[in-house]
């Protein structure tokens, strides 16, 4: 979704614009992310004295594996942007005109672009598909949120482990 800025520069213009848009899957500081349903966009812009104020919100169903149990999820992400954008090149504290969010072959701007890197910073660092996910097992690698494993116990006293592994040659001796 994109707008032509040559228009919001002639005069002051309000505008809503919302579309659903599928998004590719990518690859994101580690993480592998792929969008389940389509993202829905929504934006609100008015321009007025060179600059543009956007107001946007962003939806996405997003699928990735959880950091602890490695199972794939799905996290709903609901999130919302609140921009100043200037409609020329000087005055841009923000960067925006050196961003892709800009296009200034096309003096277009980028809104999508604009959702999507908001939605990357709204991302979980460390994703869970649920808030006490057991994880993994660093033994046998079993997940344990479908129930314990057998090497539990002897890992909790490294003695215990010792004395088990005693009991067990004095039972192999025995035969
Ligand atoms: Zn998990
Ligand atoms: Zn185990």
């Amino acid at each position: 979704m994109r707008i032509l800025l040559r228009d919001w520069r002639k005069e002051d213009l309000e505008e809503t614009l919302v579309a659903s848009e599928q998004w590719p899957s990518l690859s994101w500081q580690g993480l592998d992310i792929t969008f389940k349903t389509p993202v829905q966009l929504s934006f609100h812009l008015s321009g007025k004295q060179g600059s543009l104020f956007v107001r946007g919100k962003i939806a996405a169903d997003i699928e990735m594996a959880c950091s602890r149990c490695a199972e794939p999820f799905v996290l709903p992400i609901r999130c919302t942007l609140e921009e100043v954008i200037p409609l020329t090149a000087k005055d841009d504290p923000e960067g925006y005109w050196e961003s892709p969010v800009i296009d200034r072959e096309q003096d277009e701007l980028d809104l999508t672009e604009l959702g999507f890197q908001v939605l990357l910073e709204n991302l979980p660092f460390q994703p869970l598909c649920r808030q006490d996910c057991r994880g993994l097992c660093p033994n046998c690698g079993q997940n344990l949120n479908y129930g314990d494993c057998h090497c539990q116990v002897e890992e909790i006293d490294p003695r215990l482990a010792v004395l088990s592994q005693l009991l067990r040659q004095d039972k192999q001796s025995d035969k």
